[in-house]
């Protein structure tokens, strides 16, 4: 299980896995959107997104992030943990298998 976003992990079901150098495994969680009503704005995601995955843009005139480049996740969660909103605006999910 990955250190975060693991809201959407269901321990009966199986999830795409990895596993750490120290063998501990880990589930990359994908982001999906951005919840406007929740985000403040800050930009935090923008500047660790190492995939380029996010944008910021206007929206009645306020700051928001916005997901544009879904398919450049690497699920490793560092916008979720930059993310001052509690429990993170951006919504992340695992690659259920079967
Ligand atoms: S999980 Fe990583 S690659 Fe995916 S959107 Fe967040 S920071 Fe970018
Ligand atoms: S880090 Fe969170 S609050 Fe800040 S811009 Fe990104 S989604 Fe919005």
């Amino acid at each position: 299980m990955s250190d975060c976003c693991t809201g959407g992990i269901c321990s009966e079901k199986t999830y795409l896995t990895f596993r750490r150098r120290d063998g501990t495994p880990w589930v990359p969680m994908y982001v999906q959107e951005v919840d406007p009503a929740k985000c403040i704005g800050c930009g935090k995601c923008v500047a660790v997104c190492l995939g380029g995955c996010y944008e910021m843009v206007e929206i009645k005139g306020d700051k928001k992030a916005r997901v544009v480049n879904p398919g450049n996740c690497m699920g490793d969660c560092h916008c979720h943990k930059v993310c001052p909103v509690e429990g993170g605006a951006m919504t992340c999910r695992p690659v259920e298998l079967g």
